[in-house]
């Protein structure tokens, strides 16, 4: 069987839903492929239902802080409730029909199954339900097939029933221990989830640092948060080997053994792009990441675009759907403003660990002349009004030579919210004098940001 379009569409997550839905609504004939669900990981095992645990886990801990700002206050979190709003609120019990439908009312034809490129210009389907679909595509064809949980080559762990993402979003059960392994934002979240759902934690992170990107200052905020919730954080951990008795899983560690019910890989991400038919049109299936022009076609290609996690510009639900946009119309023919790079970056723990731009680190490497302005959360004016749980740090990096903010962080119980005013200002370039002749609402965490720019 055969069948033609204008643009084919393989891999479905926010960025890919997104573009053949607009392509289509713009009146092209789009075929769309996904071996999964429709919206890909961020709606059912990323963002949303990591979001509702934390939610819930935040809530248990500003209830305990009443008793230091209200008098007594009691919770005793019960996971089944969690583990029920992720299921039928969230996910609806990990059932795409609701997305599919809207997809397909868009004009956009699914396809349920895996998709490969077979040349330029083609795309075969391996249909869920049987059979192979080739399709001829005359416009373009735009890969989003996303990521899958990195699992590091240590010693006995392939083959134990460790959890990734899936799995920990899926439980139904709260584990008594829990080892994670990985100290990034998805390792982090999940474990201060956990702990203050109720499991002993322990995060084994192998760099030097938790949140080992951002900047050594937010990464110092986290490690004491997460130690305040009684989770046994181990950075610059080496593991010798994982081991599982059938019960429990046991982590050889040089500072000693991890015992834990459950083990939770969250050691990075391994984009998918094996078994896509790269090779067919001159790519290389075991890169880390297809490089794409500031339009998201794939370089030296003419016909090919990928957006998504799988570009390596950002693995973040924004990012793809700002790609995602940007491919669309660049596949319509638009002209295109520069490209965004600075785009936030948000991990949702308690205190959040907001950024955007570059890191201090980062700057110096660009040899940019940099200047930095910190502050301390905490002694600021909100920082005292807010009372525990304001532990923070707002840090700001400066181009001296032209004046401008070029990265910032901000630590918090709002890290993510405070972070987009700074966005604004490196998306724009605002001068730095602007920015300190500026009026900042008292007493908000925002106006801590006056306070980072006086230490420049
Ligand atoms: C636990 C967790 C929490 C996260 N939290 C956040 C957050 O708070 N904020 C945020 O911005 N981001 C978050 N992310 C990241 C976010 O989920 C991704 O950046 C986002 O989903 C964009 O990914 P994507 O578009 O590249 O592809 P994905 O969402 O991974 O989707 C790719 C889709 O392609 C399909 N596919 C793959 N190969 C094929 C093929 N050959 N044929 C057919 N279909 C195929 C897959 O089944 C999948 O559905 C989180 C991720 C995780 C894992």
């Amino acid at each position: 069987m055969s069948l033609s379009c204008d643009v084919a569409v393989i891999g479905l997550g926010p960025g890919g839903e997104a573009l053949a839905s607009r392509l289509a609504q713009e009146g092209l004939d789009v075929v769309a492929v996904e071996s999964g669900l429709v919206g890909g990981a961020c709606p059912y095992w990323g963002c949303t239902p990591s979001k509702l645990f934390l939610r819930a886990a935040h809530a248990v801990a500003e209830v305990r802080r009443g008793a230091t700002l209200v008098g007594s206050a009691e919770v005793t979190p019960d996971f089944a409730v969690v583990a029920r709003r992720v299921r039928e609120e969230a996910t609806d019990d990990w059932d795409d029909t609701v997305a599919a439908e809207r997809l397909e009312s868009t004009g956009a034809r699914l396809l349920r199954g895996h998709g490969r490129l077979a040349g330029s210009g083609a795309v075969e389907v391996d249909l869920a339900d049987g059979g192979t679909e080739r399709v001829e595509v005359r416009r373009a064809v735009v890969l989003n097939p996303g990521t899958t949980a990195a699992v590091p080559p240590i010693e006995g762990l392939a083959g134990t029933p460790f959890w990734t993402n899936h799995e920990a979003l899926e439980a139904t059960a709260l584990p008594a221990t829990l080892a994670v392994v990985g100290g990034g934002p998805i390792g982090v979240e999940l474990a201060q989830a956990y702990a203050r759902l109720g499991s002993d934690v322990t995060v084994v992170e192998v760099g030097e640092r938790v949140l080992g990107p951002e900047e050594p200052e937010a990464s110092a905020v986290l490690r004491d948060a997460l130690r305040e919730d009684g989770i046994d954080v181990r950075e610059g951990a080496s593991i010798a080997s994982v081991s599982h008795d059938g019960e429990r899983f046991t982590l050889h560690l040089d500072s000693g053994d991890v015992v834990a019910d459950r083990l939770l890989v969250a050691a990075g991400r391994r984009p998918r792009l094996h078994d896509l038919g790269l090779e067919t049109v001159g790519l290389d299936p075991d890169a880390r990441s297809l490089e794409v022009d500031d339009a998201l076609r794939v370089a030296g290609t003419t016909d090919l675009w990928a957006v998504g996690d799988v570009v390596g510009r950002g693995a973040f639900t924004h990012v793809s759907m700002y790609q995602s946009d940007r491919a669309a119309r660049a596949i319509l023919g638009e002209d295109l403003p520069p490209y965004d790079g600075s785009f936030p970056r948000v991990t949702f723990t308690d205190p959040e660990v907001g950024g955007v731009g570059l890191t201090e680190q980062q700057a110096r490497e660009r040899g940019i002349d940099v200047r930095v302005g910190t502050t301390d959360l905490a002694a600021s004016s909100r920082g005292f009004t807010h009372g525990p749980g304001a532990a923070g740090v707002v840090k700001v990096v400066v181009d001296a030579d032209r004046g401008v903010v070029v990265g910032a962080t901000v630590v918090g119980p709002t890290g993510g919210e405070t972070v987009s005013g700074l966005s604004v200002a490196v998306r724009g370039e605002v001068p730095v004098d602007v920015l300190r002749n500026s009026v900042y609402a008292y007493p908000t965490f925002w106006r801590a940001v006056e306070s980072a720019l006086a230490d420049l």
